[in-house]
């Protein structure tokens, strides 16, 4: 992990927030590598959900809601909170569920501090809600909450979604956003922050009571296809989407050995869950849940038509019936999918990959993104800096690429060095120009992996490399 953090300091991707007054604890900033490669992230997830998948729209909720929402989700009472105790004497709170099992007495208690050894007060429930006052006056009327979670804007706006889209049932709702947690134990770089985005999308699809008569019906031979999607069961879309959610981060590079799916267990599930599991990644720090899936059955819809008075119910054309639909959730985290992908891309090679010179060479690293979440996919070298014909040349090819990809222009240092520092940011494609470039208006174009070079006419650039990234 310290090698991964400093690699994003050094290299522009991460920074600690507020660092010129002594740090914001567990806050990041972007840096100018990481804003791209965030907006990378999204948009892979974005496009997978609203292009890849059928019947999924995309909404943009505000951050400040009612504060009957967080009532009727059951953020404000013991659903969303975290049961902790306190040491008496060095006063920090651990997660009850974090030190499970580290010396337990038989009253289930955790007699001793993990950190300095003091006694521990008896466990409470202590709420991650972020309380905030809206309008001038700071009293109780003015109270609300930073979100928690993005899927409530979700919620309260399904009927809104449902009637000016004109959708059938099942169908999704996707959204991107900020969420913010009290969280009582933030830690592990950008692992768990209080202030973080998640990517959510929620699936609306019939409750297995419909479905049950779905069937009855096409067994009786008055509905044709039994197997149409749109008689799935929840448990269906649940396991769907569990694989769906799980193919995405392999598509996306990630190592199948270091991605597993953890069903939870009954005494595990949230408030609003019927059943859950968690997609984890093997961190240097263990095992850990980058991206929930949820059946959360009609808790939301049910308890939002009850809170608000609305009548959230959707009609089945087909059927006839009137319903609340059930709902299978995917809830992903922006910033630790972020973390996943830096730390699964990088490569540490002893010695260094070109074999050419026998100088001997510190550690390389090669930062091994997909091409779609590279945060620079081309970088244009000039051969020598000290040749103003072909500085000149890579700057009319930088100009030439710029309005199409990311691209970075460098001139500083050898060859070699300016090859190891994009490596090391993840660059997909290196441009260098060369004297023969003069002549025969080509240039080298380096692949990050194999570091195979080949010549490429200048007038033909942005073809090749667009299908060089889509590839
Ligand atoms: P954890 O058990 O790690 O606290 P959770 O089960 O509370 O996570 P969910 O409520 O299911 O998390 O949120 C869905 C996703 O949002 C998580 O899988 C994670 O990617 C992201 N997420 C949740 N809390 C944080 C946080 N404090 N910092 C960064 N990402 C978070």
């Amino acid at each position: 992990m310290k090698k991964i953090i400093s690699l994003a300091k050094r290299r522009g991707f991460i920074f600690q927030s507020s660092e010129i007054y002594g740090g914001f604890s567990s806050c990041y900033d972007f840096g100018p590598l990481g804003v791209e490669m965030k907006n990378n992230i999204k948009r892979a997830w974005w496009d997978e959900m609203t292009k890849n998948h059928d019947n999924i729209v995309g909404l943009d909720a505000a951050i400040l809601m009612s504060p009957k929402v967080w009532e009727a989700s059951g953020h404000l009472t013991a659903g969303f909170a975290d049961t902790l105790v306190e040491c008496k004497s060095c006063h920090k709170r651990f997660r009850v569920d974090e030190i499970e099992g580290q010396g337990r007495d038989r009253r289930g208690t955790v007699p001793k501090c993990p950190e300095c050894g003091g006694e521990l007060t008896e466990p409470r429930k202590f709420n991650l809600m972020m309380k905030t006052f809206v309008g001038p006056v700071e009293d109780e009327a003015a109270v609300t909450y930073l979100r928690a979670e993005t899927c409530q804007g979700i919620y309260v706006n399904f009927q809104n979604v449902l009637n000016s889209m004109r959708l059938k049932i099942p169908f999704g709702i996707c959204q991107i956003g900020k969420s913010f947690r009290n969280e009582i134990t933030p830690g592990d770089f950008i692992y768990r922050t209080r202030e973080f985005e998640q990517m959510e999308m929620q699936w609306f699809c019939k409750p297995s009571r419909i479905n049950t008569n779905l069937a009855r019906s096409a067994s009786r031979g008055s509905l044709t296809n039994k197997s149409r999607i749109e008689n799935w069961t929840l448990d269906e879309w649940f396991d769907y989407w569990k694989e769906e959610r799980f193919n995405w981060y392999l598509k996306l590079g990630i190592k199948k050995e270091n991605l597993r799916i953890r069903e939870h267990k009954k005494e595990e599930l949230s408030h609003y869950a019927v059943a859950g599991a968690d997609i984890e990644y093997k961190f240097p720090f263990g095992w850990r849940e980058i991206e929930g899936i949820h059946n959360r059955g009609d808790w939301d819809l049910k308890n939002h038509s009850k809170f608000s008075g609305q009548d959230l119910s959707y009609f089945d054309e087909e059927t006839k019936e009137k319903y609340i639909p059930y709902i299978i959730e995917t809830s992903g985290g922006v910033d630790r999918s972020f973390l996943v992908f830096l730390i699964d891309a990088y490569e540490e090679i002893k010695g260094g990959r070109t074999k050419t010179t026998k100088a001997t060479k510190e550690i390389e690293i090669l930062l091994k993104l997909d091409k779609k979440l590279a945060p620079i996919k081309v970088a244009v070298l000039p051969l020598v800096r000290n040749k103003p014909e072909l500085v000149k040349k890579a700057k009319e090819v930088y100009k030439i690429l710029k309005p199409y990809f990311v691209c970075q222009y460098d001139e500083l240092g050898s060859i070699g060095r300016r090859y190891r520092r994009i490596d090391e940011t993840g660059v997909p494609f290196a441009l260098t120009i060369d004297f023969e470039s003069l002549k025969q208006e080509d240039l080298t174009v380096r692949d990050r992996d194999t570091m195979k070079q080949a010549r490429v006419k200048i007038k033909d650039l942005v073809k090749v490399l667009k299908e060089k990234l889509e590839n």
